[in-house]
């Protein structure tokens, strides 16, 4: 008899997009085929846990049947591509992210039939995971035809060496983690809002492996300008570049980043160019980044309102008078409002009619679940971990289940020491894959041993530098006494306005051993 093999299946949803019919058939596929909880990923999809395989082919297909897809959403391609979850319809900016989120996940996505003759029996159902705006600007636009000739034109016979990870954003919206993907294109638009081109980052990634120094975490390089009607020939330029000459004999070094270390910029970007027939622009200037997370009661520029609500490690479930789950469905039943899903693993209602914001503020009160982000503690509002045990094959260690206890000992650690109202970015995960992305971190946890972490610092509050180890192995039992000394230190030294990841940096980790072994902790 075959064994009870169990299966995670994730969604592919660029820009986070969730359409009503969609969510209510994952709430109601986690119920009969999962673990009756939902999982919003890092990447702006929802994974499903627990799907047993005899199960998965009618999983599947109801989700393709019901606006969605998974196509794409594991493998050697283009996973879900990202964009700002913000709902804003009076910034011509946000609306063109979505669009291109969605052109580009287009332009990507694999032509062989096998996906529906496996799921659907060869039916040719088309998901429409397309939101209405970017429909309609399709529709505006013109659709273009991207593909002409070949089964798969872009992959060709072996697809691309390693997973392949893109956003689309805005000048200063840092929400979806931008310096971590392979690729990322920055929307540019003229003084009227109309989009001119796209400033091009390459070469993030988070995936290391530990004990081995020819991996590591990295962050994107500015590639350059590319006019709009030249973006499709430039992602395929770059994903052709990757395709025939990242590595496809050893794993660990596959991705493009390692592509870029190894070249240089210069050298990725004079191969890019002669696969796109000409050269790039320099990339433009602009302003800082900003982290943003969207959370609570908001505008959305069209008389509509929004609503970001905090998703604890991304769980959507019920436990005792927490019934988010249970919220989730009503509302949606009742109001059939889309929804996006955010790269920290929240997720934001949008196009609410202001009449309907009692009734849905009335429902998520009754399931006990806040809606005002000021009332989240600033740890747990910032803070992100991955799945890990016992769903992930690859986790060393615990990473979602712990985590809300070890920032409430950090809290209670900050409280001792008259330093409560400090706020920093706190990232986990189980292993070195690095799935919540922990190297951006101000304090990073990265699961090493049994119980035990390697600690990364110097992450910095928008997620605009990468994170150092400093420690390779802290048993988590001693949290507080390797904590204590940092946080004194930071403390008495910071500048006006420092964090503590830009503190860390400024000072430097020499400086903080230095401290930490000077210290008693009394
Ligand atoms: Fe990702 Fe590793 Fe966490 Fe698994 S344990 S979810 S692979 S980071």
């Amino acid at each position: 008899q075959e064994k009870d093999y169990q299966m995670m299946l994730r969604t592919r949803n660029p820009g986070g997009f969730i359409p009503p019919e969609l969510y209510l058939t994952l709430d109601r596929l986690s119920d009969e085929y999962g673990n009756h909880t939902l999982r919003v990923t890092t990447r702006q999809g929802f994974q499903v846990h627990g799907i047993l395989k005899k199960n998965l082919k009618a999983t599947v297909s109801a989700i393709v049947r019901n606006m969605g897809s998974t196509l794409g959403a594991c493998g050697d391609l283009n996973r879900n591509v990202m964009a700002p979850p913000a709902p804003y319809k009076n910034r011509a900016d946000y609306q063109y992210a979505w669009e291109y989120a969605d052109r580009i996940a287009d332009l990507l996505r694999p032509q062989t039939g096998a996906y529906y003759e496996i799921w659907l029996d060869g039916e040719k159902a088309i998901s429409g995971e397309e939101a209405p705006e970017v429909k309609a600007a399709r529709q505006r636009n013109g659709t273009g035809t991207i593909f002409h000739d070949a089964e798969e034109p872009i992959y060709g016979q072996h697809y691309m060496p390693r997973k392949f990870k893109c956003s689309v954003t805005v000048p200063g919206d840092n929400s979806i983690d931008l310096y971590t993907q392979d690729v990322t294109l920055v929307v540019m638009t003229d003084a009227q809002g109309e989009l001119e081109g796209f400033n091009v980052l390459v070469g993030g990634g988070m995936g290391r492996t530990h004990n081995k120094e020819e991996t590591f975490a990295r962050i994107a390089d500015e590639l350059g300008y590319v006019e709009k009607g030249d973006v499709y020939e430039l992602m395929k330029a770059i994903v052709a570049t990757q395709r025939d000459y990242g590595d496809r004999a050893n794993r660990r070094h596959a991705r493009m980043k390692y592509l870029i270390h190894d070249w240089g910029i210069e050298k990725f970007r004079a191969k890019v160019e002669d696969y796109f027939g000409k050269s790039l622009s320099p990339y433009k200037s602009l302003p800082a980044w900003k982290y943003e997370d969207y959370l609570g009661w908001n505008e959305q520029g069209d008389g509509k309102l929004f609503l970001g609500l905090s998703i604890e490690n991304g769980r959507v479930k019920d436990e005792g008078d927490f019934r988010l789950k249970t919220a989730l469905k009503a509302i949606v039943e009742q109001f059939q409002l889309p929804m996006r899903l955010t790269a920290n693993h929240n997720l934001i209602f949008y196009d609410i009619d202001p009449k309907s914001k009692a009734t849905i503020q009335g429902l998520l009160d009754e399931n006990g679940v806040a809606t005002n982000p000021d009332a989240i503690a600033p740890l747990t509002r910032y803070a992100m971990a991955c799945p890990a045990l016992p769903t992930c094959g690859l986790a060393i260690t615990e990473s979602e289940r712990v985590i809300p206890g070890i920032i409430d000992r950090i809290q209670a650690l900050l409280d001792k020491l008259g330093m409560g109202d400090e706020k920093f970015v706190i990232r986990m995960t189980g292993c070195p894959n690095g799935c919540a992305r922990p190297y951006m971190a101000e304090l990073g946890f990265v699961g090493s041993a049994v119980e035990s972490y390697q600690i990364w610092l110097g992450g910095t509050p928008h997620q605009t530098t990468l994170a150092r180890p400093y420690v390779q192995r802290l048993p988590i039992a001693d949290l507080e006494t390797f904590l204590e000394p940092l946080f004194v230190y930071f403390d008495r030294e910071k500048k006006s306005g420092e964090s503590f990841g830009e503190f860390c940096n400024r000072v430097g980790f020499d400086a903080l051993r230095e401290f930490s072994g000077n210290y008693q902790i009394g």
